[in-house]
């Protein structure tokens, strides 16, 4: 168990009139560095680290990337230092980046093509120079950060248990995939029946949606059969926008009404763009009269990039 988990984080109803039975697991309030789905996950793969003797952590990510500035802190709190390998094309500075920065990460920045390069002459360089560094995929993505979203998806139905409600459907904002697959991977062990539907911020399908079963098949290692694995995932790219990070004057009020009417912050990358697909979602299929779940992944120093654009 991760330092964290002695923690369940908070599930909330939001006073809507539009919505009776919405709420919001707030993974935003993970008690570390601004939380998220990115502290979830880091906290397991620095269990692994922890045991054994790595001096260097290595990964990968642009300057908006919460799974860095998260990754970053840890490694600062170990002294252990941290490379970010980063796109040129992606690199302005943000709140995340600049805690990047006060955390001491070293960070290169290469066009978006020689990345993956960059990756391998890095790592290859610090072995040569008797490191021993240890490396963690962008996003926190692999079975590891699978695995955290498997525990989250314990606490849904711890919650449930407790509080006596199903909810039928749970949203939330996908990237890299990682956090679907760990909460359908939940899903099919615990044998239960809802809608889980993530909510594309950039990619695609067929790909945004194979990775995701990618990463499923790789956790369960062939232990449930191929036709639950498709039925159970269920990635919309209707809501994408114009692509990763791209923001819209809808996104924007989005976020303002969140902010004003539930006091929530959310970002126009990730959770904004994964709410208002939601609410589109909603009211197309008339849904409305179901329990619904919302995850919010994080992503807080984000909304304030956000506030800076903001203008009355
Ligand atoms: C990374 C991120 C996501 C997407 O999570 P994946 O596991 O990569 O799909 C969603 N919300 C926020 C705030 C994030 O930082």
């Amino acid at each position: 168990m991760s330092r964290f988990m002695a923690y369940m984080t908070p599930i909330c109803k939001l006073n809507s009139d539009e919505f009776k039975s919405l709420y919001v697991k707030r993974e935003d309030m993970i008690p570390y560095s601004f939380g998220g789905n990115k502290a979830r996950k880091a906290f397991l793969f620095f269990e692994d680290i922890d045991k054994g003797d790595y001096d260097y952590v290595v990964t990968y990510g642009s300057s908006h990337s919460n799974h860095c500035r998260v990754v970053a802190n840890m490694a600062a709190e170990r002294g252990m230092k941290c490379v970010i390998i980063g796109p040129q094309e992606v690199s302005d500075s943000t709140y995340n980046s600049r805690m990047m920065e006060l955390f001491g990460a070293e960070i290169i920045t290469v066009p978006v093509n020689d990345v993956s390069a960059t990756i391998d002459s890095k790592m290859q360089e610090l072995t040569d120079y008797g490191h021993k560094p240890y490396f963690i995929m962008g996003g926190g993505h692999g079975n590891i950060g699978t695995q955290a979203y498997v525990e989250c998806y314990d606490e849904i139905i711890e919650f449930e248990k407790e509080n006596k409600i199903h909810f039928d459907y749970i949203f939330f904002a996908s990237g890299t995939g990682t956090t679907q697959a760990g909460l359908v991977c939940g899903q099919l062990i615990h044998g239960d029946d809802r809608k889980i539907i993530g909510i594309s911020i950039a990619r695609k399908n067929p790909r945004g949606r194979d990775v995701v079963i990618d990463s499923i098949r790789d956790y369960l290692n062939g232990e449930y059969s191929e036709g639950e694995i498709q039925d159970k995932t269920i990635f919309l790219d209707d809501y994408t926008g114009d692509g990763y990070g791209v923001d819209s004057t809808e996104i924007q009020g989005t976020i303002e009404k969140s902010l004003v009417m539930y006091g929530m912050p959310l970002d126009s990358t990730y959770t904004g763009k994964a709410f208002l697909g939601m609410e589109k979602y909603i009211r197309q299929n008339s849904i409305a009269d179901k329990n619904i779940l919302f995850i919010h992944t994080g992503g807080t120093p984000l909304f304030f990039d956000e506030l800076n654009k903001m203008r009355r």
